[in-house]
């Protein structure tokens, strides 16, 4: 991708108020989720009952049928980084299970992702969950108008280096809007090699910091979806759409913060 080819679609102030309906509907679906995660639930269960939550919010699971994928959440346990499909697999006590959501309201879309613990978790992956959701609020704490996109990389990579985890480089975040994927790509690390666009109002991109416990490099499994990482170590993915405003960042897709301290 060369910088001249770069497309961005800036939004308006109305097409950002409709793009925070479709992330506000998606905010209260992770509230639901959110209770639903518990040992002896499969994740299956959890997709099916998300999807009509969906549905009967009025609005459209966007990564049903994308390139074919089966389900309306990714949902990656453990050592799955991303692209996890739902099925028949029971969660259990001290797993943690990354569950990533798009849909689309009147034609915008919201994506997010959070990463919970099924109850009680180790010590070390209560820190990873942490670290890596404190890696996505620095990223959108670093954005401003005028400053360039890879302030948000600095700061996830920044953060996990300090903690000796490391960041998926191979997946990346994106520009979101009509479309489920758009310009630019948002990497989660210093990377040199992809356009490096300043940021103005109106810019509208999804941030979705993959952190691991170990090697940063990842294989896809058989079934042509599922990311793990390749020592097969855990890893953790939060996500939010955000637009950039005049004087910072707006949170489409936010809802009240998830503490892993808290709720042990
Ligand atoms: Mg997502
Ligand atoms: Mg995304």
């Amino acid at each position: 991708m060369s910088w001249a080819k770069l497309k961005i679609r800036r939004k308006s102030a109305e097409q950002i108020d409709k793009m925070a309906a479709s992330g506000q509907i998606l905010a209260s679906v992770f509230m639901e989720v959110r209770g639903m995660v518990e040992p002896g639930i499969t994740t299956g269960e959890i997709d099916s009952r998300l999807e009509t939550m969906i549905r009967d919010a009025g609005c459209t699971p966007s990564f049903k049928g994308y390139h074919g994928f089966p389900a309306s959440a990714c949902i990656s346990v453990n050592e799955e980084v991303v692209h996890g499909i739902p099925g028949d697999r029971t969660l259990e006590e001290g797993d943690i299970v990354g569950i990533d959501i798009g849909l689309i309201k009147d034609g915008w879309h919201a994506d997010s992702a959070e990463t919970l613990p099924v109850g009680e978790v180790t010590g070390e992956a209560a820190r990873l969950l942490e670290v890596t959701e404190e890696s996505l609020w620095r990223a959108i704490g670093a954005i401003a108008p005028g400053r360039r996109l890879s302030v948000i990389g600095t700061a996830v990579e920044t953060l996990a280096r300090e903690e000796d985890f490391s960041v998926v480089e191979t997946l990346v975040g994106h520009g979101i809007g009509q479309q489920m994927h758009e310009d630019p790509q948002v990497p989660n690390y210093r990377c040199f090699s992809m356009p490096d666009p300043v940021m103005d109002e109106g810019l509208v991109i999804a941030i979705e910091p993959m952190i691991n416990v170990g090697t940063k490099r990842v294989v896809t499994l058989a079934d042509g979806w599922t990311v793990v990482t390749a020592d097969r170590k855990l890893s953790a993915h939060y996500e939010h759409t955000v637009a950039v405003t005049a004087d910072g960042a707006s949170v489409l897709t936010e809802r009240p913060r998830r503490s892993v301290r808290e709720a042990q």
